[in-house]
């Protein structure tokens, strides 16, 4: 029997039921931007931060909230917040940090591209300078920190983009500490099944959930997972003003993706190594970079400090004598793999970091750092192994 005319019913009627007894076995996408209490004093008391509850979408909402606990447990940390892309997520990171002019960043030489836009075009006219280093090298990351000013921030990759090198975060959080700086590290590349930076040293991970914790390429979002609980109020405060904070709907998306992660992740880091290993024998492939090859330079490194005895999803090979007509060749002649600008999916990707990560460098500071004409990133999914390397089979024919 409705209470009040059609017109008021369409409006309100079925809101504000009570749930229990019978709780949802998962999380529903709470697609509600205010809350609203039966007394008042209540309302008052969780604004007042006396009781625990939730006012408003931009302050908290639940289906963000179950998706922050189980990440924040993933990565060992005492809190997460998410964002609405892993851009939002390391803004935020670095609003932290609570970095003011003149004070320097210390970033590992090779980031994703747009990490170092933020901070250039971002941070940058705030008064915030960048200074670059390999965090591969002790002894040069050594004298990179202990430049004068010191840096307050030291932002890194554990597994680069897209030479694979690997970073000791043990060793990289220790050197930044003892000069006072905060050690963030962007775990993306690597996802938590793989790497924990924060039980190795690290203040604070983040990730593009965009990447593995989603993995079906349909979501765009991001976190920041904090070890210290004081640093929690602080991000969250930041969220609620920035505002870039993550949909219900994509929220609800992530944590359905990250039910997998662990199956997801098994079959594409043995996928890779099977890949690596193929590859490695082609003789049209001049190198592989993948940290579960022995011929790694930080094949020891890795297999001590990644986790479950796994080395991630994702390398990097260079087709030999290539350039980018002959690895443009490659691409389209692939049929299973696509060639897209992500990674972590549960398809097989590839994308030519020259044309894109790296577009903006000349071809000598590319070849300076290691990234040849002829460099391919593979990001290998959940496919049967066989159908993968015959893909790269018949695609490299094309080129051969
Ligand atoms: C994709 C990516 C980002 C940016 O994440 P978005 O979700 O695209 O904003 C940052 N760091 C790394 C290593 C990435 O791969």
């Amino acid at each position: 029997m409705a209470a009040y005319s059609f017109d008021t019913e369409v409006v309100h009627g079925g809101e504000g039921l009570p749930v229990s007894p019978g709780l949802p076995s998962l999380t529903p996408i709470y697609a509600s931007s205010t809350y609203r209490y039966s007394q008042m004093s209540e309302m008052d008391a969780v604004f007042g931060g006396e009781q625990q509850g939730y006012v408003y979408q931009r302050y908290g909402n639940p289906t963000l909230t179950a998706l922050e606990v189980v990440l924040a447990r993933l990565d060992n940390g005492s809190d997460a917040v998410v964002f609405s892309s892993g851009m939002a997520a390391l803004h935020a990171a670095l609003l932290l940090c609570e970095l003011q002019a003149g004070d320097t960043v210390l970033l590992a030489r090779s980031t994703y591209g747009a990490t170092l836009g933020l901070l250039n075009q971002i941070f940058g006219p705030l008064g915030v300078v960048v200074r670059l280093a390999d965090f591969s090298d002790h002894a040069a990351l050594e004298a990179a920190l202990q430049q004068q000013p010191l840096p307050r921030v030291a932002l890194f990759e554990p597994l680069s983009n897209p030479l694979l090198q690997v970073a000791d975060v043990y060793t990289v959080s220790k050197l930044a500490h003892s000069v006072g700086a905060t050690v963030i590290a962007d775990n993306t590349f690597a996802s938590p099944y793989v790497l924990q930076p924060l039980d190795l040293g690290a203040d604070i991970v983040v990730h593009s959930a965009t990447k593995f914790l989603s993995g079906h390429g349909d979501v765009t979002g991001g976190v920041v997972v904090v070890k210290d609980a004081e640093r929690a109020t602080a991000l969250r405060t930041i969220s609620k003003l920035v505002g870039a904070i993550l949909s219900p709907f994509d929220a609800h998306l992530i944590h359905r993706g990250v039910k997998t992660l662990a199956l997801r992740m098994e079959r594409q880091c043995q996928n890779a190594l099977a890949v690596a290993r193929w590859l490695s024998q082609q003789p049209a492939i001049a190198v592989v970079n993948y940290p579960g090859l022995a011929g790694h330079p930080q094949h020891a490194l890795a297999s001590v400090q990644l986790c479950r005895g796994q080395f991630g999803a994702i390398m990097s090979f260079e087709v030999k004598g290539g350039d980018k007509a002959a690895v443009f060749r490659f691409m389209d002649a692939l049929k299973l793999i696509i060639p897209v600008t992500t990674l972590g999916d549960v398809y097989s990707e590839v994308l030519y970091p020259p044309m894109s990560s790296h577009r903006d460098w000349s071809p000598k500071q590319r070849q300076q750092a290691g990234i040849g004409e002829g460099l391919v990133r593979l990001s290998v999914g959940i496919e049967h192994i066989d159908d993968i390397l015959a893909d790269l089979k018949q695609a490299l024919a094309a080129i051969g």
